[in-house]
């Protein structure tokens, strides 16, 4: 992609998951105009995967439009510390407290860089260009192989201290629930993420058609064809994060829930029973009437809301409608 024009000041932005670390320049109106992109190392050598990162910031460096960045916004997996800037995705072995941002800072000529975790940066994305765009109180969330969710209140992004605020996926809503990796019990991602739609389908009966696997999306082909098994296992997940946002709105006050991720691909048979739970579950007069409405951006929220979390913290441009 070689646009002709990019409004400054850019933000270099990374993304960096378990699969990808993907890097692009970002513009003041939210534009990609450079684009790099490694898959992620595997394994425990944690400066392999620093090696890809380098290479995907010396491509964006070496960018038409590189003069004009002032900041690194970065996106991670989670769980990051954006007051220590280190990282420790679950998802990537070899880093555990790795010091993410004095590399990234040292690779990047020296620039201020901005850390926060991918359910914060997929946030920013959707209040800036997406679904929660004109909301001034939203919850947006990830539901994939993962839940995970950030906040936008009074306007702003709500990072928090570490980077992880709104981390809505550990949440307990069920009290005596299964353990969940985490350390908790009946978490909303024990129940809602995928795997465990999954999960719950195969130990009630559901087997996938031959030669597929037991994913989330075979679930709701499945229960698109009526079967009854794969209906219930959606509806639970629905409810899960019916009651997760149900919570968050009597907190904070949200007036909008953004859902994205692989998930939210089944469309009304995860968002019809969601709206329905939450009429039960959010009934105080400021809790209820909350929106419910599908992620716009797709594999460049993470990207974009890197940039806006950089441009809201450094104040460097406008990211709200
Ligand atoms: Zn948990």
């Amino acid at each position: 992609m070689h646009p002709d024009s990019a409004t400054g000041p850019l933000v270099a932005a990374l993304d960096i998951g378990g699969t990808k670390i993907a890097g692009a320049l970002v513009d003041s109106e939210g534009r990609l105009v450079a684009r790099a992109l490694r898959p992620t190392p595997a394994g425990p050598d944690g400066d392999r995967v620093m090696g890809a990162v380098d290479e995907v910031l010396a491509e964006l460096r070496a960018a038409q439009y590189w003069p004009a960045v002032v900041a690194v916004g970065i996106g991670s997996a989670g769980p990051v510390d954006a007051a220590q800037g280190t990282v420790s995705p679950v998802n990537v072995p070899g880093w555990r407290e790795f010091p993410l941002v004095p590399r990234v800072s040292a690779a990047a000529g020296g620039l201020p860089v901005i850390l926060t975790g991918d359910g914060v940066a997929m946030t920013a994305a959707e209040h800036w260009q997406g679904a929660a765009r004109g909301y001034d109180n939203a919850l947006c969330m990830v539901v994939s192989t993962g839940v995970g969710g950030g906040l936008v209140l009074g306007g702003a992004l709500l990072p928090g201290p570490t980077g992880n605020a709104g981390h809505i996926g550990h949440i307990s809503v069920d009290l005596d629930g299964d353990p969940c990796p985490c350390g908790s019990r009946g978490c909303v991602e024990r129940i809602a993420s995928g795997p465990n739609i999954a999960r719950r389908a195969v130990e009630q009966g559901w087997r996938p058609a031959a030669g597929t696997e037991p994913t989330a999306a075979a679930v709701a082909a499945s229960a698109r064809a009526g079967d009854p098994v794969a209906l219930a296992s959606f509806d639970r997940a629905a409810q899960a994060l019916a009651a997760g946002i149900a919570a968050t709105a009597t907190l904070v006050e949200i007036h909008v829930a953004v859902i994205g991720g692989g998930v939210s691909a089944a469309g009304p048979l995860l968002f019809d029973p969601l709206r329905e739970h939450l009429s039960h579950y959010a009934t105080l007069s400021f809790a209820a009437g909350v929106d419910v409405v599908p992620a716009k951006l797709g594999t460049d929220a993470g990207l974009v809301g890197a940039a806006a979390a950089a441009a809201q913290a450094l104040q460097l441009f406008p990211t709200t409608a």
